[in-house]
């Protein structure tokens, strides 16, 4: 299995460091809003990269992060009126509901940085112990990068040509404005409730710290594989990896990979620039989270992909010749030329994820069924769609609706009666977030699985 590594910027050959798993971290969600499909792109690559890896035969322990205390929640928690984790409450439940919309499989952990605060303090006081870290007059922490000789190592950073030494309180910050990053905030009037105590006052964590403290926790110093989208690399990758090896001396992470960004018209998709779309956006104008993955999987993932409708609906007609092929497939001896595709499919996604190329082999194996007999092909889709997750997934078949979902339900259908079309849309929500969505028709209320 070759893979890009960002940090060395060569292909290299991939296998764990022990024992038959690989242990790999993803940054996950910030929990404040609905995510949108541009997240979706970085999950969907590393859903495919898991599988791949589980493909040839390793096992997984993946650990995906809920940002769920940061500039956003905090304020549009305070801004809701409601505390910060019953706001983030409602995202990390949609986060997962969308999750199985998109047969993304799930992660071994998912921790929270709220339920990770003491291991974060220990981290930033072992920075502050080592002489990398100090707290400034504000009575924020900072890390100072001159200290950590490594910094700059995988965005791969020319001090000599910098304007550093500015301090930055914000996450935030580029590649030509590289200054101190804080571990630790000083706790202001703006957060409100939202705050913990630690050695240098009351507070609450940079964003950064949480994945350095949380990967170690659970997949120990130096681990497989960490990934995320390429706009995760700097800062933010760049300084888990001072803030972790700063703390133990030891190489933080193997391999690191990177997806490139969803765009909308060449531009990222992105909250700030309001040209998103979140997933029930596209599930509401009638698409599936079956055609959704099919689109966000099918480009190689450090190439750009821009969204586009027509995407959708090529998705929608190749699918369909995918599913009239396989409704003839049997089970039984596959034949040979079945194989040599299934060769090729395995070559392509042990290519640095060739995923495109995946699909041809897989269009070529449908081809060749229409025309010689699909007879002894169904383990060859069966095997194919480890991978892809999409063959056998969410094809409409008729799910029982379980009890719990039917009495939300019910309840909606009363306060319905009752014209309380705020209970209403809440019970919506709360049946999407058990990933049910449900549409009102002249015969009433039609539940189906997102
Ligand atoms: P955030 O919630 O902004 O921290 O992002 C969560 C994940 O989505 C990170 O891995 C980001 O790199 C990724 N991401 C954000 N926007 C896009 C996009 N337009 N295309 C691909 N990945 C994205
Ligand atoms: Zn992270």
């Amino acid at each position: 299995m070759l893979v890009q590594n960002s940090l060395t910027r060569r292909l290299e050959e991939f296998a764990p460091m022990e024992n038959g798993e690989v242990r790999m971290y993803t940054c996950g969600p910030t929990v404040y809003n609905y995510a949108h499909i541009g997240n979706f792109r970085a999950y969907a690559f590393e859903d495919i990269l898991r599988r791949v890896i589980e493909f040839n035969g390793w096992k997984v322990r993946q650990v995906m992060n809920l940002t769920d205390v940061d500039d956003k929640t905090i304020r549009g928690a305070n801004a809701a009126g409601v505390a910060l984790a019953d706001y983030t409450k409602t995202y990390k439940d949609a986060f997962f509901a969308d999750l199985k919309t998109l047969n993304i499989e799930s992660a071994e952990v998912y921790p929270a940085a709220t339920d990770h605060i003491p291991e974060m303090i220990a981290l930033v006081a072992k920075l502050v112990e080592k002489g990398v870290a100090y707290k400034s007059d504000d009575g924020s922490v900072y890390f100072s990068v001159r200290k950590f000789p490594g910094y700059g190592k995988l965005a791969h950073i020319d001090f000599d040509n910098q304007r550093t030494g500015a301090r930055c309180l914000g996450d935030e910050y580029d590649k030509e404005n590289v200054g101190d990053f804080a571990l630790w905030k000083a706790w202001e009037e703006s957060d409100g409730p939202v705050g913990w105590d630690s050695p240098w006052g009351r507070g609450r964590p940079g964003w950064h710290i949480e994945c350095s403290a949380m990967s170690m926790k659970y997949l120990g110093e130096t681990f497989d594989l960490h990934t995320g989208g390429i706009d995760n690399l700097f800062p933010h990758h760049e300084n888990e990896i001072a803030q972790a090896e700063a703390a133990t001396g030891k190489p933080f992470v193997k391999t690191w990979m990177h997806c490139a960004h969803l765009k909308v018209n060449g531009e990222k998709m992105s909250k700030s620039l309001g040209n998103f779309f979140t997933l029930r956006d596209l599930l509401e104008k009638g698409w599936s989270g079956r055609e959704i993955r099919y689109v966000l999987i099918n480009a190689h993932y450090r190439a750009g992909l821009n969204f586009a409708f027509t995407a959708l609906e090529d998705a929608r007609k190749s699918l369909a010749r995918i599913d009239a092929c396989v409704e003839k497939a049997t089970d039984g001896e596959a034949p040979a030329w079945a194989l040599k595709h299934l060769d090729d499919f395995t070559a392509a996604v042990n290519d640095d994820l060739n995923i495109p190329r995946a699909f041809a082999a897989l269009f070529e194996l449908v081809r060749e069924a229409n025309s010689k007999g699909a007879e002894g092909t169904l383990g060859v889709f069966q095997h194919m769609d480890k991978v892809l997750g999409l063959i056998f997934f969410g094809k409409g078949g008729k799910e029982e609706i379980p009890a719990e979902i039917q009495a939300l339900l019910d309840q909606r259908a009363e306060a319905r009666k009752a014209k309380n079309w705020a209970e209403s849309d809440r019970l919506r929500d709360a049946i999407a977030a058990a990933g049910w969505l449900v549409k009102d028709s002249k015969s009433g209320q039609i539940a189906s699985r997102i």
